[in-house]
């Protein structure tokens, strides 16, 4: 089995390399930008652009301008390819269409070859990162990397240049041991509830510091254009929404690495988070309701970032040999997860669940971890039970909405 992975470092580049990695990133934007215009612009019946034909006129290109000769031609090519599956993506449905990189984005590139890169130590916690004609450059936070270099993207972000090297090893199967299962509800008031009744609070520091960011937006838009107040103004707006996302990714990162540790087998619902957090307008002709008060869930949610809590959780699980199952989100909310009993007004408020049927209580989050545990379980039984055939997909367990009396 192969396991991909990667390590990211912060960079501390001299002058001299910092205006190369700028160069390269703004040369990468360009032939970009350039690519796409091309294949916006410039297409008619007959005429086709792929990775290939832009690949082959890149090599022109370079052959005649010698600022763009200055670049590592495999950078360059990363950049048509990223354009190339931003199409594929589009063309699938699974993206808006492509749009021009700016220079007030986040600016990186690419380098494929590994036969190019390399990486060593300096210090205890400190090391070298090799780019093809750049050189070594330094970073901070040295460890161990998890594998061979496959890969490595440059980012040059608000507070600075980063490296993600992507590292590949070949591991075996991951032998899954006897750990306890646990259910997770994951909601807006609160982050995760479990199923053994512990909660996981969500990451305030978003919302705190948003007040920071509302007024550094507010005084951004008083800052006349191109004046150099302004691009004050953009930075600390940039270096805030950094902040945000650096508290996040934490947060994520400590709760999925305590959870995976302690449980083998962890039970979700498969939230389907880009509907939800799809705009609530609606169309033309049908126009949303409550279009207020979903734009402020749907903040919520991507605020914690539920989708990227599952990724995590889920490798960190594989890595120590447990297993991420999700099950359909049926009726989890108005389930007793004491005697089965399937109603509505069960649910008493949005914390407290009382049960219609056998008058059990409990926090409302919680019964819906229970049930999705259930859920779970039930499903795994029914995996283990229909040996799978190719071609062959066992079936979904019975529908959860039905009444259930417990054994
Ligand atoms: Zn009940």
């Amino acid at each position: 089995m192969i396991q991909r992975k990667a390590c990211r470092f912060r960079l501390y580049p001299t002058p001299g390399q910092r205006q190369l990695l700028v160069q390269y990133a703004g040369a990468c934007r360009f032939i970009y930008n350039l690519a796409l215009e091309q294949r916006r612009d410039w297409y008619r019946p007959g005429r086709k652009f792929s990775y290939a034909s832009q690949c082959r006129e890149l090599t022109a290109l370079r052959q005649e301008y010698d600022w763009l000769k200055a670049v590592p031609a495999q950078a360059l090519q990363q950049a048509l390819k990223d354009l190339d599956h931003a199409y594929r993506n589009w063309w699938a449905g699974r993206a808006a269409a492509p749009r021009p990189r700016r220079r007030s984005g986040d600016q990186g590139f690419r380098f494929p070859d590994p036969s190019h890169l390399d990486i060593k130590r300096t210090g205890r916690r400190s090391g070298m990162l090799k780019l093809p004609k750049i050189g070594w450059i330094r970073f901070r936070g040295w460890r161990p990397l998890p594998g061979q270099i496959r890969n490595v993207t440059i980012t040059g972000l608000a507070d600075g240049w980063y490296a993600a090297v992507q590292c590949e090893r070949d591991v075996d199967a991951p032998q899954v041991e006897n750990r306890s299962a646990i259910g997770i509800d994951l909601g807006v008031a609160v982050f995760a509830a479990m199923s053994d009744g512990r909660h996981v609070a969500p990451a305030n520091a978003g919302r705190k510091t948003l007040k920071a960011m509302k007024r550094a937006q507010r005084a951004l838009a008083r800052k006349r254009r191109g004046s150099i107040n302004r691009r004050k103004a953009v930075r600390r707006v940039a270096r805030l929404h950094r902040r945000i996302v650096n508290i996040r990714c934490d947060f994520l990162h400590k709760i999925s690495t305590s959870i995976a540790k302690s449980h083998g087998m962890v039970v979700m619902e498969a939230l389907q988070v880009g509907n939800m957090s799809a705009s609530a307008k609606g169309s033309v002709s049908q126009p949303g309701r409550r279009v207020r008060q979903k734009a402020g869930l749907n903040r919520a949610i991507l605020d914690q970032g539920w989708s990227r809590f599952k990724a995590l959780l889920r490798y960190k699980l594989i890595d120590r040999g447990g297993e991420l199952i999700e099950v359909r989100p049926a009726y989890t909310s108005q389930t007793c997860a004491a005697c089965g009993v399937v109603d509505a007004g069960s649910r008493r408020s949005q914390a407290v669940f009382a049960c219609t049927g056998c008058g059990h209580e409990d926090n409302a989050d919680v019964n819906a971890a229970r049930n999705i545990l259930r859920l779970g379980l039930e499903q795994r039984r029914m995996d283990n039970a229909l040996q799978p055939v190719e071609g062959h997909r066992p079936e979904r367990p019975a529908e959860a909405g039905t009444t259930r009396r417990a054994a």
